[in-house]
């Protein structure tokens, strides 16, 4: 897998690549050109990705539940993934409501300025029915939402991943307790769709540097428009908030995550970091945890020797209920638009943030701009007003950039340390490990 090894570097080519032309045809007015004749290719990218999302989460849980040989086995990896999963979230939680208590971002907005940004994304906040929708909804609603009642439903419907990760869970239940012979025929079917979507995956990223210069391009002039003075003040103005998020994303990825490498994997951060990138890189241009999903089995299994045992089961529920990057930015975006109109918000309000942006964070979809839907909830819950997200619509583009490729980040890092604690990591020329070392950290947690 050498060309993997590069693919990073492609990527990470083409992001700068897309960058200076987003730049640049913004000042030389070729922002319609941009958005007619490359945004496009951007588009294709991100739906290729998608387009395999749906099947590889259903393939990859089936046959990675199955395989687990009995329920105590799944119990044990299902129950350590999970409880790891949840407090790493918590601990994202804390780390973006200290971040935004400490600088006070909403405090330094003057008056006019939030008057004219309300009045500006008002409409936009009206016009979108889901906003409206998730007002009517309780806390566990994502709870509700996660059985379906219909599977082809579910699975037309790249927003309903949870779903389809809850039929997965209990197809790979049944064929794990059916007799083999029973379950073989669509054990071996799954497998083999599994292989086919790895293969496409392959194929997809030949391709992904174009896609990734498309689609940053195509964000920087739908941003900017024509008009890039208009940015830079609404920049300016919420440049505090973006910062914050942006500083408690950065505690998130770079303190929490090689925290729990170093002590609970062999592998060093640095390593880590090199073997990730490509996922890393793919969530920061697509959005998308779930588009990102391919690319991010993809690198754990073969850049950070993940065995596919752990990846095919940890990192597709990962990609849909481990949030840890939406997580920071809903505290940070809740306690800020408080902040900017004047609410107060005591200890329980706090807590009460944490609770049930723990909850939205884990029904939030895996695709662009979830975050901030699921974000009416957390206000709701604070009685914190909804026209409130008008302020931050303008700068969500960027903030759930950077939240997905945290989201991403976290997937692996825990696949990683779940794959440490059943002796399932083995050595690659990537992490460095030497064959010896990954039997050491075998039996740990096991
Ligand atoms: N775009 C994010 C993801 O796919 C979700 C969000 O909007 O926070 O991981």
């Amino acid at each position: 897998m050498g060309w993997l090894g590069q693919t990073h570097w492609r990527i990470l080519f083409a992001l700068g690549l897309g960058l200076i032309w987003g730049v640049v045809a913004t000042f030389v007015g070729l922002s319609g050109f941009t958005r007619d004749w490359i945004t496009p290719f951007g588009t294709i990218f991100l739906r290729l990705l998608l387009l395999i999302a749906v099947p590889l989460v259903l393939a990859s849980l089936v046959t990675g539940v199955a395989s687990l040989a009995n329920l105590q086995k799944l119990s044990r990896i299902g129950g350590k993934t999970i409880a790891i999963y949840l407090g790493t979230t918590l601990v994202a939680l804390v780390i973006g409501l200290v971040v935004v208590n400490f600088v006070e971002p909403g405090a330094s907005i003057p008056e006019s300025l939030r008057m004219s940004l309300q009045e500006e994304y008002q409409g936009d906040v009206a016009q979108r029915q889901e906003t409206a929708d998730q007002m009517e909804r309780g806390p566990l609603q994502p709870l509700v939402d996660m059985v379906p009642d219909n599977i082809f439903n579910a699975a037309s419907n790249n927003r309903a991943m949870l779903s389809v990760v809850f039929t997965a869970l209990l197809l790979g239940v049944a064929l794990m307790l059916l007799p083999r012979e029973q379950a073989q025929p669509l054990l071996s079917l799954f497998e083999s769709i599994n292989a086919a979507i790895i293969k496409i995956v392959e194929i997809i990223l030949i391709v992904a540097p174009v896609g990734v210069f498309a689609l940053i391009a195509g964000t920087i002039t739908s941003v900017a428009g024509d008009n890039p003075s208009d940015v830079a003040q609404l920049l300016g103005a919420l440049g505090l908030y973006c910062v914050c998020v942006l500083v408690g994303l950065a505690i998130h990825a770079f303190l929490t995550y090689p925290i729990l490498l170093r002590t609970l994997t062999p592998i060093t951060p640095f390593r880590f970091l090199r073997g990730a990138a490509p996922a890393q890189l793919v969530a920061f241009s697509t959005s998308s945890s779930a588009a990102t999903l391919p690319v991010s089995m993809e690198t754990a299994e073969h850049n950070l020797g993940v065995s596919e045992e752990v990846g095919s089961f940890v990192l597709p529920l990962g990609a849909t209920i481990n949030m840890d990057g939406t997580a920071v930015y809903m505290s940070v975006a809740a306690v800020f638009i408080a902040q900017t109109l004047g609410i107060p918000l005591d200890l329980a309000a706090q807590a009460t943030i944490v609770f049930t942006a723990l909850l939205a964070s884990i029904g939030t979809a895996a695709v662009p701009s979830a975050g901030i839907v699921m974000l009416v909830i957390v206000l709701e819950a604070i009685g914190v007003p909804v026209a409130g997200i008008a302020l931050i619509f303008g700068v969500d583009r960027i903030l759930d950039m950077c939240r997905t490729m945290t989201n991403v980040t976290g997937d692996i890092t825990v696949s990683a340390v779940v794959a440490a604690s059943e002796g399932q990591l083995t050595a690659t020329s990537m992490n460095g490990l030497a064959a010896s070392s990954a039997g050491a950290a075998a039996g740990s947690g096991s």
